[in-house]
């Protein structure tokens, strides 16, 4: 019997029919699968080279015979923690599957059709998503030299204006505003619109920009309630795979993320890890060096080769590869390694290279020579 088939695309929520998903790096096991290739080097989703802390693993093993239970929706522990590192109530904390969820979730706590939520062009490709999910208009600011420009941000605020999203620093562009370009804006943003500071990257902006440039969100939030800043435990404390992340406001506003999330959107194991892996510094701090270290490695190779590149903060950086981006990008796929090409962010010339271990980078430096020369 054939089924009766329905065109879903006419029953479908407007706004859904025109978003483009967020495209991840390819997974190590997919490229081998392809070319049945061994060694694969992994240089496309921003990933810690060193793993995760091995505090972070005993907490993991030490949650198996917990598997059967639901985990603590309220995170209590977890939050308790980060509240003592931040300074902050536990009230003023929410935890999330990632930070990606709870960036959406203020774009469904705030906005809706009609509405409309300001990024910048360059942005986190999940700022536009967000809003198109829940049918506000997104309104892309012109970047300048390739950063947040917070002034034409701040001429892009109508009556209609909802939400903000800025990356601090930047993913793709590893750009950074600094302190003083911050808080000039954060001054002259109506104090009813809400402000989104993603700090995905901050430990190792920290590395990277000059003390007196540098500003950490978090010291804003008693001044400003419509502030709420993002990190995640992705990046620096090397727990992608697990998805969590937490953000950081009033009460007020934490309260209605918590209203609006899933009741065991945080799993056990995550929960665990994250605050295993808050408690040790010592690896986070060992990263960044070791980041930092990477950073000056591949941009070294840059400069030899004659290739641009835009300065960055974060644990990635976008190389400018000229025409034949698309085409190198197979090429180093051919050869095992994985970059991130970021022609859907508009920079089709571009290739962002996520910085890895001393090893991964010297791998990537070698082929990307073989390849240009
Ligand atoms: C990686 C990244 C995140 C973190 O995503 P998670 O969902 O926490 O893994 C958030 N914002 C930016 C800009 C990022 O690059």
């Amino acid at each position: 019997m054939s089924q009766k088939t329905t065109d879903f695309s006419q029953r479908l929520q407007p706004q859904i029919a025109a978003i483009h998903p967020y495209v991840p790096g390819k997974p190590v096991s997919e490229l081998q699968r392809e070319l049945g290739l061994q060694s694969v080097v992994k240089l496309a989703s921003n990933e810690n080279p060193l793993g995760c802390s091995e505090q972070v693993k005993q907490s993991i093993s030490a949650q198996l015979t917990e598997v059967a239970r639901y985990p603590d929706g309220g995170c209590y522990q977890l939050k308790a923690a980060l509240a003592e590192f931040l300074q902050l109530k536990s009230s003023q904390i929410a935890i999330g599957n990632g930070s990606n969820e709870l960036l959406e979730l203020v774009a469904r706590v705030f906005a809706g059709p009609g509405d409309e939520i300001v990024f910048s062009q360059y942005g986190f490709a999940v700022y536009p998503i967000s809003a198109q999910v829940v049918g506000a208009k997104g309104i892309e600011v012109a970047a300048q030299d390739y950063g947040h420009d917070l002034d034409a941000v701040l001429a892009a605020i109508s009556d209609k204006t909802k939400v903000i999203y800025l990356a601090n620093a930047n993913n793709p562009t590893g750009t950074y505003f600094d302190k003083q370009t911050w808080q000039r804006f954060i001054a002259q943003v109506p104090s009813h619109i809400i402000v989104v500071l993603d700090e995905a990257y901050i430990e190792y902006a920290r590395s990277f920009v000059e003390q007196d440039r540098f500003f950490d969100g978090t010291d804003y939030l008693s001044d400003y309630a419509n502030l709420l800043v993002s990190r995640t435990f992705s990046k620096a404390y090397g727990l992608a795979a697990l998805r969590v992340g937490y953000m950081a406001g009033c009460e007020e506003i934490i309260g209605y993320i918590n209203q609006v999330r899933e009741p065991f959107n945080v799993n056990q194991m995550a929960q665990v890890a994250a605050l295993a892996a808050l408690n040790d510094q010592t690896f986070v701090a060992e990263s960044v060096k070791q980041n930092f270290l990477g950073m000056r490695q591949l941009t070294q190779a840059f400069a030899d080769l004659g290739l641009d590149y835009i300065p960055s903060v974060g644990n990635f950086i976008c190389v400018n590869v000229g025409d034949d981006a698309a085409k190198l990008n197979q090429q180093l796929l051919q050869q095992g390694v994985i970059v991130r090409p970021v022609a859907n962010y508009g920079m089709a010339g571009y290739l962002r290279i996520s910085v890895g271990s001393q090893i991964e980078n010297d791998f990537f430096i070698d082929v990307l020579k073989g390849l240009l020369n």
